[in-house]
Formats: structure tokens, C-alpha cells, sequence
């Protein structure tokens, strides 16, 4: 039997692998200011956002500040030597139902033959709560450093466009508006995106176009540190997340999408500032883009887009493993049978048809403790303490727990069945599981293969190595050393994936990401244990110690000042009812239970001008008697198509925001603002949605056309919110207690006026 001198060697292999994993959710060291001017500087790029934010408020597109935000954006093109060119029109992206007016910001850099360009694009807009330095704060400024870099560069053969592009917080308007109306988009072959969705951790690429074979290779050639699993992009492709670049993706330009992620409870909260921004992820961000505009700048890229998709995986943030989808079948197909066969070569003597009776109790048993196991720990670490439901600020207590949690369920796996499964048994019975979940992929999302196909691969190697050495110590040692290392680095990389994605109520997802590692190791240890006595006395240390993190973790918590939690106060009154609300808005109803019971916020249902109710802690107070907006009907009538309506709105003065929400059962298929199409529900959207939405952002005052195409002649009501400045008298008695961990979110304070109108 093989056998290892002692199970510690796999804890250090294991831990070791867990460092280099987690290289690849670290930032780089950001770069001086003292570098060279053709190298990217953070630091560099830090003091252009400083001065890009200097008033550090939100800039929705259309505000006065953003106007601001925009000519300092221009000032430093100009200041490159760039001519800066403004897109400016009022827009609709039809997909969103959503209009704003728009101040794209393009400049151009000819390119020797110039005959197709390279788009490097983030938005300078903010969302309502923040100043948004790192969505997309960060992305603005490292593309003003990088084209400034450029500058001094001889051209490329592409030219390179900088589009700065406005009000992508609205729904992709900016993005919207450059791809429909301006002519630079028709030479538009590559972009390259930056984008944030949190204020730390490494620049990943998690997005490209359709058959990226091509650009997958060109990325890993040209990035220094790539961040990178295809695995993310298949599940982003699934979230309702969108980004400028699903705008020129639709229209079938390739292209890379970087963003960091974690830090996510900052993200679109008042606290997007400077200060929370993590300068390691700009350095990451400019390394990435540059790198990629110089492979792109001089690529024929008329050909760019390939037959095929490829899936990748970054190896410890140092090296991109990528292959093609089209040979996962035959390279699994290949891989399986040459381990089967090594194993059936190495154990040919010892081995027995029903040695595999009790493998195959053993292996569920040991699969499924450690899904029960992380469900039975998501309470203690989840449900029960008050938490952010993406990412916890203090995760290593909960991570120990989930590991001590492993090593039970393998000790009592080891305790049950040694003596009665052969490692043997145990390592075809493993591996032909991991055989099968690599033919699984290979023809379900064959650009994941790698989860399987690595550990094959590398298990396979290594037994090439052991059957070939004359006297080997223990038959597949090595072999089964490589299979593990690598399902090692398999398990801790989707592990920490998940901690941006999901928090520790879904610590049995989390557990489950070790399947892959506790098949592989098992076969080793059941070969050192095999002739000695277990008994239960570690697995009631191991309990203990679990037990003690729970309650350690229990005290440590959810939110701090620099990962808040959510908590908004908004005003909301509806026309013709004699009372107001003061209401605590809080994302999960994550509010401070405390500071809602000190303050007598109270539980009640309030209209949500959206056609329905929520339940919300409010206080309630008599009206302001806000300004609503005046609506005409001016009646519908049948055409091709449906039914037309026309309704004529006035906007009241100033108001950043204007929802129309209408019922779904109006089937209506488009809608017009002032002429522009601003809704066109055939459009396919990663959204679902609950009614349909209509929204004017920062529109103007004064009169506005509507016209809806619906389906259906009968009556219906819509809803209809204006949005005014909050007065600060109405909410100052209740900051001075402020939580320390709680920030404003999403669309930050604001005083909300619900119509309802029946159209007849
Ligand atoms: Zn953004």
C-alpha cells in the first residue's frame, strides 16, 4: 500500500495552496509616483481622482456636479494633448425604460492604418448615495493616467478611443447612447471595460464576447498578474449584473470586462470615497487595461472574435491556464481511461470487486456530512448574528470553522470505515467520480472543465511518473499527491469565490466546494491509518473547537464602519392621504433594530410606488404636501400594433426622478418620451421584471410627451414617483445617534411623492 511518513505533509500541501490561492483575491502593491511616466502609477492615477472628486458628493448624470466632474475629465485630455469631443443628447435605453440626459467624453487616438479601433471605456457618473471612487471612479482615472501614457506612445495600427462615458447608473445610457448614435462605434472591433463592484481585491476579468478563444490567449500573454475563471463568467452571465460593456457585447463586439469585487458592502453606499478606495486595485486595474490596449492596439483585430470559446483559470494570479472547449470531450475521455487504467495497473494484485461495497457507503458519508455539516454551521455563522448577505469584514473565524468541520467529517469517515475500504476502493471509486463530473462538464458547460480536467490531468501525470519508477515507495504516491494538490487548489479557489457571492448562511455551499478535496485526500490517509486504532477522542476536540469558534464568531461583527450596513432615511407621502413617513430604508431589512426601537420607527405598510406595498419601520408625520407631477390623458386609440395612448406630464421643478410604473397586464410593447423610444419590452434582459418602469432621471422641468403601445384597451392605473430634496429639519432629530456602522445606499436620502392615476 502507498503510504505517506505522516497526514501533515498534506496539511502543508494544502496550506500551501491556500496562500497561493488567495493571491489571487489580493491587490497588488500600487506603483509610486516616482516611476517612470510609461509605467502606470496608482499613485499617479489617486491624485487624478482627488482632483476629479474633490468635493466628494454623488454626481448623478445631470446633476451640476456631474457637469463639474465631466469638465475636470476634459481638462486632463485636453492637458494629454487629446482634443476631448462631447456626446451630449438626452437618451433612452429601451431596454431599461430608463432617460437621462447624457455627457459622453471621447477622445481618439489615430492609429497608423486606424482602419478599426479599440474602445477603453468606464463611466464617470456616480450612483445617488456615494461619490463613487471606485464605481467608477477608479476606472475614470486610470484610463485619463493611461491615456496619457499613451499620449508619448508612437500610434498603434488600431486607433484607440477613450470614451468616459456618462449616466451608467441609470442603465447603461452612456454606453447606449455611444453605440446607437455615434459614428466612432461602426470602427469599434475590441473594448476594454473597467468597472467595480466593491472597493478592493484584484482587478478579475470576468467578462468577454462570444467565442473569446482568441482574446483569452492575447490575455494571458499581455497581463502581468491575470485574475481570471471562466467559471465566474458563466455564473455571471446568469446574475442580473450589467455593465457598460453588455451594451457593445449585444452588438457582437468582443471584448474584456475587469472589475474588483470585494468590499462589497461599500459599494453604491455614501462611503464609495477616496479613502475606502484600495489603491492596489487601480494599480490592477491600470496594469491590466494597459496591458491589454498595447496587445489590442496592434492586433488585427477584424479578426478577433474566434469560432470557439475558451475556459481558463488563473493559477495563483501568476499564470493563465486556457484551452479551447471543443477538445474538454476527448482530453477528459483520454485523461479518465489513462487513470484508470494507472490505478488498475498499481493495484492489480491487492484489488477485489467487493473491496468497492463499502467504498461506495463511505463516499456519500463523507460527501454528505460535509454539506450537513456546513448547513447545521450556517446558523450559528449566518442566521443568527446580524449580517451583510454578501461578505462578511471579519471571515476567518467562520473559514476555521468550516475547516475544522472538514477535518471531523474526514476523521469520522476515517474512524467508521478504515478497516473495512481499501485506499484502493476508495481512489477508483473517487477518481471515477471525478472521471465522470469531467465528462458532466465537458458536455454541459465544457467551458468549466477545468474543475475536473486539471485534477485529472495532474493525477495522471504523476502516475506516468510512479509506474515508470523502478521501486516505488507506495504504488500512485506521487500520482495521488499531484491529483490532490491540484483539487486542492480547485476547492480553496471556488471557496473564496463564493465569499463576494454568498456570506456564511450558506456555509453548506461553501463546505461543498471541498468535495472535491476531501475525494482526493482520503485514499492517503485511509492507507496510513489502516493499522492503527482510531478512536473518537480528536472528533470530540475537533467538536469542541468548532463549537468554541461559533461562539467567537457570534461576537464578532457583521458590519463595521468600514463594511456598513445599509440604512437610508427617505421621506415617502402619497397624494391624498393625511399622512407622512419618515422611513428607515434598509437593503434585506438589515436595519439597527436598536436604533429604529430608540427612535420609535415603527412597522407598517406603505405604498411602494410601485402599484404595491412594502412593509417598512417608519415614523409618521403630517405631509409636506409635496409637488407631484400634472398628467393629461389624452385618450388611446387602436392601431397597428395595438392601442396608442398619448399622455402629456408636467414635471415638477428640479426633481432628480420621475418612475412611471405600469401594471404588467397592460402588455405594453413600447413607449416613447418626447419622440425617443424608451421602452421596447421584446428586447431580452437579464432582468425580470415585476411591471413595467419608465424613468426620467434629472429630465428638466416642464412638459413631457408620453406615448405607450399596449396590447389591451381596458382601464389601468399607473403609479407615478417625483423625487425632492429630503429637508435636512425632517431627519436632523434623528442623526445625532447615528449607527457607526451604517451608511446610506443605492439611492441615498430623498423625499418621495406617490400618485397614482387611472387611465380610462
Ligand atoms: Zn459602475
Amino acid at each position: 500500500m502507498h503510504r505517506l511518513r505522516h497526514p501533515l505533509s498534506l496539511l502543508l500541501i494544502a496550506l500551501l495552496v491556500m496562500v497561493g490561492v488567495l493571491r489571487s483575491y489580493s491587490s497588488p502593491q500600487p506603483v509610486g509616483a516616482d516611476a517612470p511616466d510609461v509605467v502606470f502609477s496608482a499613485v499617479r492615477a489617486e491624485a487624478i481622482l482627488n482632483g476629479l472628486l474633490k468635493e466628494n458628493v454623488p454626481h448623478v448624470s445631470g446633476s451640476p456636479f456631474n457637469t463639474v466632474v465631466r469638465n475636470r475629465v476634459v481638462a486632463h485630455l485636453e492637458s494629454s494633448g487629446y482634443e476631448a469631443q462631447y456626446q451630449s443628447r438626452f437618451h433612452c435605453n429601451p431596454e431599461f425604460g430608463s432617460c437621462s440626459p447624457v455627457d459622453n467624453i471621447i477622445a481618439v487616438k489615430p492609429g497608423s492604418e486606424g482602419k478599426h479601433a479599440v474602445l477603453i471605456t468606464a463611466h464617470y457618473d456616480s450612483g445617488w448615495a456615494g461619490p463613487g471612487a471606485a464605481d467608477d471612479g477608479a476606472g475614470t482615472s486610470a484610463i485619463l493616467e493611461i491615456a496619457r501614457m499613451a499620449a508619448d506612445f508612437p500610434p498603434f495600427k488600431n486607433d484607440i478611443i477613450f470614451l468616459l462615458s456618462d449616466s451608467e447608473e441609470n442603465g447603461l445610457l452612456g454606453a447606449d447612447a455611444f453605440a446607437e448614435h455615434h459614428p466612432l462605434f461602426g470602427k469599434v472591433k475590441a473594448v476594454i471595460n473597467l468597472e467595480a463592484r466593491g472597493v478592493t481585491g484584484p482587478s478579475a476579468m470576468f467578462e468577454t464576447g462570444e467565442g473569446n478563444r482568441s482574446i483569452i490567449r492575447m490575455f494571458s500573454k499581455s497581463v502581468d498578474r491575470p485574475v481570471a475563471n471562466s467559471l465566474i463568467y458563466e455564473i455571471y452571465k446568469t446574475m442580473p449584473n450589467d455593465t457598460d460593456y453588455s451594451v457593445y457585447k449585444r452588438k457582437g463586439v468582443m471584448g474584456v470586462n475587469f472589475a474588483f469585487a470585494q468590499g462589497v458592502p461599500v459599494y453604491h453606499s455614501a462611503i464609495d470615497d477616496i479613502d475606502h478606495l484600495d489603491l492596489g486595485s487601480l494599480q490592477h486595474h491600470g496594469d491590466n487595461s494597459w496591458g491589454m490596449l498595447k496587445a489590442l492596439g496592434e492586433r488585427n483585430i477584424g479578426a478577433i472574435t474566434s469560432r470557439e470559446d475558451a475556459g481558463y483559470v488563473d493559477i495563483f494570479a501568476n499564470r493563465l491556464v486556457h484551452y479551447p472547449v471543443s477538445i474538454t470531450g476527448g482530453v477528459a475521455l483520454f485523461l479518465g481511461v489513462l487513470v484508470m487504467i494507472a490505478i488498475f495497473i498499481a493495484f492489480r494484485r491487492e484489488f477485489r470487486f467487493r473491496q468497492l461495497r463499502w467504498g461506495l457507503l463511505a463516499i456519500p458519508f463523507l460527501l454528505i456530512s460535509i454539506a450537513a455539516g456546513g448547513y447545521l454551521l450556517s446558523w450559528p455563522l449566518g442566521h443568527w448574528p446580524d449580517l451583510h448577505p454578501l461578505e462578511h469584514p471579519y471571515p476567518w473565524v467562520g473559514r476555521l470553522a468550516i475547516f475544522l468541520m472538514l477535518a471531523l467529517a474526514g476523521y469520522s469517515t476515517l474512524k467508521l470505515f478504515s478497516g473495512r475500504v481499501s485506499a484502493c476502493a476508495w481512489m477508483i471509486l473517487a477518481w471515477g467520480i471525478i472521471f465522470t463530473l469531467g465528462m458532466t462538464l465537458t458536455s454541459k458547460l465544457p467551458s468549466a472543465s477545468h474543475i475536473a480536467l486539471l485534477p485529472l490531468g495532474m493525477f495522471a501525470l504523476g502516475s506516468v511518473a510512479d509506474l515508470l519508477r523502478k521501486k516505488s515507495p507506495a504504488p500512485l504516491l506521487l500520482a495521488s499527491l499531484l491529483g490532490f494538490a491540484t483539487a486542492t487548489f480547485i476547492s480553496f479557489y471556488h471557496f473564496f469565490m463564493l465569499d463576494v457571492v454568498m456570506n456564511f448562511d450558506q456555509s453548506h455551499v461553501k463546505a461543498v466546494m471541498f468535495w472535491l478535496m476531501a475525494l482526493t485526500v482520503m485514499p492517503m490517509l485511509l492507507a496510513f491509518v489502516k493499522d492503527r486504532e482510531l478512536n473518537w477522542q480528536p472528533a470530540r476536540w475537533l467538536l469542541v473547537a468548532i463549537l468554541a469558534l461559533c461562539v467567537l464568531h457570534l461576537f464578532l461583527p457583521g458590519y463595521t464602519a468600514e463594511r456598513p450596513r445599509a440604512m437610508t432615511l427617505m421621506y415617502s407621502e402619497v397624494e391624498g392621504e393625511d399622512t407622512g413617513y419618515i422611513v428607515l430604508e434598509s437593503v434585506y431589512k438589515r436595519h439597527d433594530k436598536k436604533y429604529a426601537r430608540v427612535h420609535a420607527f415603527e412597522m407598517a405598510e406603505l405604498n411602494s410606488g410601485r402599484l404595491g406595498t412594502v412593509n417598512r419601520p417608519v415614523r409618521k408625520v403630517s405631509p409636506l404636501g409635496l409637488q407631484g407631477i400634472s398628467l393629461e390623458d389624452l385618450g388611446s386609440r387602436q392601431e397597428e400594433g395595438g392601442y396608442t395612448r398619448d399622455i402629456k406630464l408636467d414635471l415638477p421643478e428640479k426633481t432628480p426622478m420621475l418612475r412611471l410604473t405600469i401594471p404588467l397586464d397592460v402588455e405594453l410593447s413600447k413607449a416613447w418620451v418626447n419622440g425617443e423610444l424608451a421602452l421596447d419590452t421584446s428586447i431580452e434582459t437579464k432582468h425580470r421584471r415585476g411591471n413595467y418602469r419608465l424613468q426620467l432621471i434629472n429630465a428638466g422641468s416642464g412638459p413631457v410627451n408620453i406615448r405607450l403601445q399596449s396590447g389591451s384597451a381596458d382601464a389601468y392605473t399607473i403609479a407615478a414617483v417625483t423625487w425632492h430634496e429630503l429637508p435636512a429639519i425632517l431627519v436632523s432629530p434623528f442623526m445625532g445617534n447615528w449607527p457607526q456602522d451604517a451608511q446610506p445606499f443605492g439611492y441615498g436620502p430623498r423625499a418621495e411623492k406617490i400618485q397614482e392615476f387611472t387611465l380610462q
